[in-house]
């Protein structure tokens, strides 16, 4: 019998499941969790009481009196009290990398007025040598109370001296001032570049401050990269930590590049890396990645290369998404196209070639329609069994879109956080639209395996608060944003843990309480089944553990 069937058989039996394997290599655990209450997202033994772990892995798992039997005087045993244990989190769209480098360097601009975000540049200014750059991120022009966006003036009244550059939360535009747009070369008759916008009033024709998708590729080359390897990793130790007390145990990186790749594994090797790392590669680097015969899956189960990734069209948050319909209000408007179908599909046939996983961002009815198209025909014309296409974000869809999705066994990664933490902006998609956004209820019933993710930090990653917005669809204010698209706290879980596992090949290792996993679990302060949905948020994570050791204690 095989150690996989073996188990099925032992768990059928009894509801308790005992690794077949580990229990030749380890007479007994090395520590037991029991009076619990552990969600194992595991369909043949979904509720257990305790659990056993042994070299990093689960070992045990079923009623306590049977997991405690196993223990023998070196076994350690932690009495729960009844709390509720689900497996790590796993947030299946991130930016982990850049994302730890700019609480390092940056200005956070998550502030409520303008006037709060110009006091904290010019704080900033005063440290930085003049005509040296001021960056800030996480501005976000729908939250500030002065219901209007940044302008040119707001950044030069703050630091007149400084070329100024801050970059919105969605990452997709910025706000420069005048002496960064003067740096750049840039006036108000200078013409928009190919994929990217100057915003221009629409009376004076002045520059507004505001600059939008390709167009930051230009001030991107002038802001001199000034990282050192440490920075790389002290970034990674830093955002590993907020991630460690959130609850996540796995995070995949969206658009790593080989810089980050190697600051994992500095992280890694420090002792610092308290998550384990699915690391796409931007598209730009796949050349080399190619050249040194590396592909998705290598690497351990730390760190390890994902698929290649690409971007389609605009954002959701900065609503620069490419619809087949036009925003609400704005007739003309249908968001940006950033790769033509000719690039996207020339780059994807070297990848898909070399048996490269591939995740393109298409946010779109349009753009993820453009997508389909591309990954169809690389099926067509070299068919792979299992390719795993991942659609990341995949927000709008349709019926059709939805069919072709399960058709390829394609995986859509929607942003699990923002009809919560982003519902003011819903308005200009419309309710009818909304019903077609962040789409988990037809994705599951479909049989696509959805896999959520956070894309910190245009999206906050605290997994409460994903399991929040996808079972009320509410935002923060009340209002309900596509009410046909909730799904249950059950499927939540599981698109939050075992889905993002198997979204990096890895379901048969993660993503579940099951003997033989990674021992990777969360300790929840109340249990999710039993709280009002309206209060998941306030759930509060209270322990988190890795490989069998605590990497966050509250
Ligand atoms: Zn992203």
């Amino acid at each position: 019998m095989s150690g996989q069937s073996r188990r099925e058989f032992l768990a059928g039996l009894s509801a308790f499941a005992l690794a077949p394997t580990l229990a030749l290599e380890h007479t007994a655990p090395e520590l037991i969790l029991y009076n619990a209450n552990i969600i194992t997202i595991d369909d043949r033994l979904p509720r257990a009481q305790a659990v056993a772990l042994a070299g990093g892995l689960f070992f045990a798992v079923g009623p306590d009196e049977r997991v405690l039997a196993l223990a023998s005087g070196r076994t350690k045993k932690i009495n729960l009290d009844g709390r509720t244990v689900v497996p790590g989190f796993i947030d299946a769209h991130s930016h982990p990398a850049v994302a730890g480098r700019m609480h390092l360097r940056q200005v956070d601009c998550d502030l409520r007025s303008i006037s709060a975000i110009q006091g904290a540049i010019r704080e900033r200014a005063a440290k930085t040598p003049a005509a040296e750059w001021v960056l800030g991120f996480k501005y976000d022009d729908t939250k500030t109370s002065d219901g209007r966006p940044l302008t040119v003036q707001d950044l030069d009244t703050a630091a007149p001296h400084h070329p100024v550059l801050i970059s919105h939360r969605g990452g997709h535009t910025a706000y420069a001032n005048s002496a960064a747009f003067k740096r750049a070369g840039i006036t108000s008759e200078t013409a928009d570049p190919p994929g990217g916008k100057f915003d221009r009033d629409p009376r004076t024709k002045a520059l507004t401050g505001r600059i939008a998708e390709r167009a930051n590729e230009i001030f991107e080359k002038l802001i001199p990269e000034t990282s050192s390897r440490q920075d790389y990793r002290e970034g990674v130790k830093l955002i590993s930590r907020m991630l460690s007390r959130a609850g996540i145990t796995s995070v995949h990186d969206a658009y790593g590049s080989h810089d980050d790749l190697r600051a994992y594994q500095d992280s890694r090797e420090a002792g610092d890396l308290s998550v384990r790392v699915y690391c796409l590669i931007g598209y730009l680097e796949i050349d080399r990645m190619l050249a040194a015969g590396i592909r998705t899956g290598f690497g351990d189960d730390w760190v390890r290369v994902g698929a290649m990734k690409m971007t389609a069209d605009g954002s959701i948050s900065e609503r620069t998404a490419r619809l087949s319909q036009p925003y609400i209000g704005r007739p003309n408007d249908f968001g940006i196209e950033v790769m033509t179908e000719e690039e996207l599909y020339e780059t994807a046939r070297k990848a898909h070639a070399a048996d490269w996983q591939i995740g393109v961002h298409a946010n779109g009815d349009v753009a993820i329609d453009t997508v389909l198209r591309v990954y169809e025909r690389l099926q067509r014309e070299r068919p792979r069994r299992d390719p795993r296409f991942r659609l990341e974000h995949c927000t709008v869809i349709n019926d059709s879109l939805v069919q072709r999705i399960k058709q390829l066994g394609a995986i859509p990664t929607p942003f699990a956080a923002y009809v919560y933490y982003h519902g003011e902006k819903m308005r200009e998609y419309g309710a009818e639209r909304l019903n077609h956004m962040f789409a988990l209820r037809s994705f599951l019933d479909a049989g696509v395996r959805v896999a959520p993710g956070s894309d910190y930090p245009p999206g906050p990653f605290e997994p409460m608060m994903a399991l929040q917005s996808a079972v009320t669809r509410t935002d923060m204010k009340g209002n309900v944003w596509g009410r046909e698209q909730q799904i249950t706290v059950g499927e939540a879980l599981r698109v939050q843990t075992l889905n993002g596992a198997y979204a990096s090949f890895e379901e048969r290792v993660k993503g579940s309480i099951e003997v033989g996993k990674f021992a990777d679990l969360v300790v929840l302060g109340r249990d999710p089944f039993k709280e009002d949905p309206s209060s998941l948020i306030s759930i509060p994570i209270e322990r988190t553990m890795l490989g069998g050791r605590w990497v966050f204690e509250a």
